[in-house]
Formats: C-alpha cells, structure tokens, sequence
C-alpha cells in the first residue's frame, strides 16, 4: 500500500500545479490539414486513445497519422496502430518535444513543446498543442522578435503577453481549445529555441498579469517603435483607456525603426483623394503638404478632414504619424515609428533595459496606473483550468 500512494502522491504534487498552467493551442489553424508526421525529439510519450494507453514511446520514435473520412489511420515505423476518431500524444516529464510536419499540404517541419492531441474536424485535423503556459508565452516573445535583447526587456514583454493570454483565455473556448497559433489571437510559430534566456526571464515572471484601478485585466498591445511619442488608445481604437495615454519615448528615437520614408506618385496621391472624399473637385493645382503633427487622427487641409491611419493603410506606411511633403511630382512621406504606437514600444523598452532600467520601470513607463497580480491568484470570471 505504501509504494503504491507514495508514488501516487508525489506525481500528483508534480504534476498538477503544470496542468493548472497548461493552455491549449490549435496550430495551423486555417489550413487544411490531412496528413502529418509526428516525431519525439527530445523526452518520452505516451499515446493515448481516450483514457486507454497504446504505448509508450522514446526520443526518436515517428507517427504518421492520416485522415480518411472522419477518423484518424495512426502508424509508426514498424506498424499500423489503429483507426480512431482522436489520438493524443503525452509527454511523461516537464521537457517533452515534438516535431510536426504536415505532409497533406506539404509544410516545414516544426518544434513545439510538451502533448498533441489530434482529432478530425470540419473535414480536416484538429492539432492542438496543450503546453506549459510559461513555455507558450515565451516562444510568442520569440515569434515578436527582439532576439538578442536584456533579459529585463524579456521580462517586461512576458507580463504583457501573459496578460494578453490570460485576458483571451476563453477566445475559442466554442472550438475547444483556448487560443489558435495566427497573429489575431498571438504569433506562435514554433517554441522557443533560438535563445533560452527568453524562457528563464519569462519563469522569472511566471503568474504576473497587469490590472486597472478596477482590478481588471489591461489590454497590453506593443508595437516595434513609437517614434518617440506613443499613441492614446482612442486614437487607434474605440475608446480611450486611462492606463494608455502618450508618452514621451525618449528611448526609442535612435533605434532602427525611429524614422522612414516612403514616396509615392503624385497622381495616385490625386486618385486617393478623389476617391476619399467622393467629391469632383480638381485637387490637382493644390498643396498637400503638412509638417508633423502631434500624434492625432485626423490632419485637416483644404476642408479635407484627412484620417492618418486610413492614408497608412492605403499607401502600406510604417506607422500613422507622418509629415507629408508634396513636391509638385510626388509626394514624399517622412514618418516616425513603427505600427500602431500604442503600449510598449518595444525597441524604447529594449533601450530601457539595456541601460539599467528593470521590467517594472519599463512596464510603468509605458501604462499609466497599472499594477500587478499573480493571475493563479485571482478570482478570475472564466478562468477554468483543467
Ligand atoms: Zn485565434
Ligand atoms: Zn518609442
């Protein structure tokens, strides 16, 4: 009896503070998947029909799992396995990692940490990566890029993107898993490989979540580079949020991404117009040239209430905070920063870092009147691990 709760216990204290912190991920999402190749590349795995063991397996072992109809022929090297309406894959220990390669359509290969389960759905597979939390929000640091940057910058962009997951935690709660791999719900592409620093600063946060004087979940966006001045949320989106204001960003101004310009012909400057504001007028002998606003949405001229972001978006601009120079023959555009400007800029903050500023001082720095919470101590509406 002894052996046996012994064992019992101990695996249970283990395991259950993981899957309390595990998130499911659908992957390729919007493909249309028939038929991958699953290997183990680092750990050992079970496979598990429902609650039912088919075997275990080692570092090196391949699946091919393809769909006919509505279940799933799983095959490993030697033999077939079975036909099942849904399989999974369970990693034994904490340092399980698979590589999946879709081979119906042909994609690369890629590495994703910890269990798979696959199943059939709408006429195609199902992949979902169930994964330690703190894992999964290090590969999206990767996958946003700054590789090579402080480990504070890493720790400040782990809150955010923690407090983005938690937020969104029930986004495709209907379909079955918590957030898909495509870049509206975050970017995932694969785990974090390239520098494992992310993945220490990310457990050195590991629960922190930011909150409002309401003590409800922020929106946390980031963006590459505000130019030096970031954006009020009203401005990009609905409704203005008192712990996203503009800021000053003294950090950013000599990184990469500070300053760009773009030059388009005159004409199709004309053509947009036209059509932006419906109206028959010659705007042809006019002068549209304006110098840099302060962040705001619209500029007016010529009677012409002129939206910023619509004109970024039109002509593919870097960022909706511009000076517009119309020369007569074209009309030259001399911006600042790069993406929406809202939140953490993130190559002021990777400044910040760098000269000694710590992950709170940049967090503060960017929202106003935030604070932070362990979210595996909140009461959280919806929050329902399993
Ligand atoms: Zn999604
Ligand atoms: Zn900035």
């Amino acid at each position: 009896m002894r052996y046996f709760i012994l064992p019992l216990l101990s695996l249970l204290s283990i395991v259950t503070p993981i899957q309390a912190q595990s998130i499911k991920i659908a992957l390729l999402n919007s493909k249309e998947i028939n038929s991958v190749t699953v290997s183990i590349q680092e750990g050992r795995y079970l496979l598990k029909v429902g609650n039912e063991i088919m075997g275990e397996y080692k570092k090196g072992s391949i699946f091919y799992i393809s769909r006919f109809g509505n279940s799933l022929q799983v095959r490993d090297k030697r033999s077939f396995i079975g036909d099942f309406s849904s399989v999974e894959l369970n990693s034994k220990g904490n340092d399980g990692v698979l590589n999946i390669k879709s081979v119906n359509p042909i994609m690369e290969s890629t590495e994703y940490d910890d269990d798979l389960s696959v199943k059939v759905e709408d006429n195609r597979m199902q992949l979902i990566n169930k994964l330690d939390m703190e894992k999964y929000i290090a590969a999206v640091i990767e996958a946003e890029g700054g590789n090579g940057a402080n480990r504070q910058y890493y720790m400040a962009q782990a809150v955010l993107i923690r407090t983005f997951t938690i937020k969104n935690l029930y986004k495709h709660a209907e379909d079955g898993f918590n957030l898909c791999d495509e870049v509206h719900c975050q970017a995932y592409k694969h785990r974090c490989t390239q520098n494992p620093e992310i993945l220490e600063a990310t457990r050195a946060t590991a629960g922190s979540v930011l909150v409002d004087k309401d003590e409800v979940l922020i929106m946390s966006p980031f963006h590459s580079n505000c130019g030096g001045k970031t954006c009020p949320a009203g401005m990009v989106w609905q409704r203005d949020l008192p712990y996203l204001q503009s800021v000053d960003d003294p950090f950013c101004i000599n990184q990469t991404n500070a300053l760009w310009t773009i030059r388009v012909p005159r004409q199709e400057w004309l053509s947009f117009i036209s059509e932006y504001t419906g109206s028959s007028i010659d705007y042809s002998r006019y002068n549209f040239s304006f110098p840099l606003p302060p962040r705001t949405k619209l500029v007016s001229i010529h009677g012409i209430e002129l939206n910023l972001r619509t004109v970024r978006e039109r002509f593919g601009l870097r960022s909706a905070y511009y000076a517009l120079e119309d020369t007569g023959s074209e009309i030259i555009f001399k911006g600042k920063g790069y993406g929406h400007g809202v939140g953490m800029c993130q190559q002021g903050a990777m400044e910040m870092a760098r000269v000694g500023y710590t992950w709170k001082d940049i967090i503060h720095f960017y929202f106003q009147a935030v604070q932070l919470r362990d979210y595996r101590e909140m009461e959280l509406h919806r929050f329902k691990p399993e």
